[in-house]
């Protein structure tokens, strides 16, 4: 069994499948805390799954692509085992990871998306640089820079690795934190062989976790679990839509979910 925060439907928002309509498996829990993680709600919670309920969930949906994510999807070891079983169903795999883990057994049909943590991350420390030796052509890196100083260290590490003529390399724009043209004019400057990114998912819908679930579960889940954040013993309730009553308490606590409305 696994432990899942949501699996949903959407467009891939990132790399290089940017775009593509895809099912997102999201995998609770994470070592690292990012400063700037959008995924928090990611580290607690979730529910066990089977292997086969997850294949059925990603079954109902009608796409080849499906984006495993996290939290850390590599810190549960039975994600290889998914993976696999994924990639054995012919479905077209990729796998965003934090770089802090090994990712040297992870199934060779998969596209691994390897962050690179940054000094503004507040993870830097983490990067398992021997990651690199592992990957290979279908797989990219992904560098979030917060800052100036975060794109000058990006820069001498892209340069003294090598990496540009080694890998895909990406860079994003920290969300709300780094401009995106500042970003795009220092890569042109410098004459980076890699690509600019944007968030396409948080564009079009802002900062909204698990957007376009077909289901009404991950916005139960995430009433639930704001409310058990708050109030622990409630964490079983389910949302403000189907039931009204719970607004009353979670306004009073400022926890009103959005993503409910
Ligand atoms: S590795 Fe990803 S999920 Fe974990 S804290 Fe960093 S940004 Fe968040």
């Amino acid at each position: 069994m696994l432990k899942i925060t949501e699996i949903f439907y959407s467009l891939q928002g990132e790399a290089r499948d940017a775009g593509r309509p895809s099912v997102f498996i999201r995998l609770t829990g994470c070592p690292l805390r990012c400063v700037y993680c959008d995924s928090e709600y990611a580290f607690y919670g979730g529910q066990w799954l089977h292997i086969d309920q997850i294949m059925d969930q990603v079954a109902a949906h009608r796409t080849r692509h499906v984006c495993v994510t996290g939290g850390e999807p590599l810190a549960q070891k039975r994600c290889h085992e998914m993976l696999e079983r994924l990639s054995d169903e012919d479905y077209k795999v990729s796998l965003v990871t934090s770089g802090a883990v090994d990712v040297s057994q992870v199934d060779q049909r998969v596209s691994r998306v390897v962050d690179i943590k940054t000094p503004d991350s507040g993870e830097v420390e983490r990067n398992l640089w021997e990651n690199l030796d592992h990957l290979g052509d279908h797989d990219q890196l992904k560098f979030v820079i917060c800052s100036r100083g975060d794109y000058d260290w990006a820069l001498a590490e892209i340069r003294s690795r090598e990496l540009e003529d080694r890998f895909d390399v990406l860079m994003s724009p920290a969300w709300e934190q780094q401009d995106a043209t500042e970003l795009s004019g220092w890569v042109l400057e410098d004459q980076l062989q890699i690509r600019v990114q944007l968030q396409l998912h948080k564009i079009l819908w802002g900062d909204v976790a698990g957007k376009l679930s077909h289901d009404h579960e991950h916005y139960k889940y995430e009433a639930s679990r704001r409310i058990a954040l708050r109030w622990p013993g409630f964490g079983n309730l389910s949302c403000h839509r189907h039931q009204p009553w719970l607004s009353l308490p979670c306004i009073v606590g400022g926890l009103r979910s959005a993503s409910c409305f």
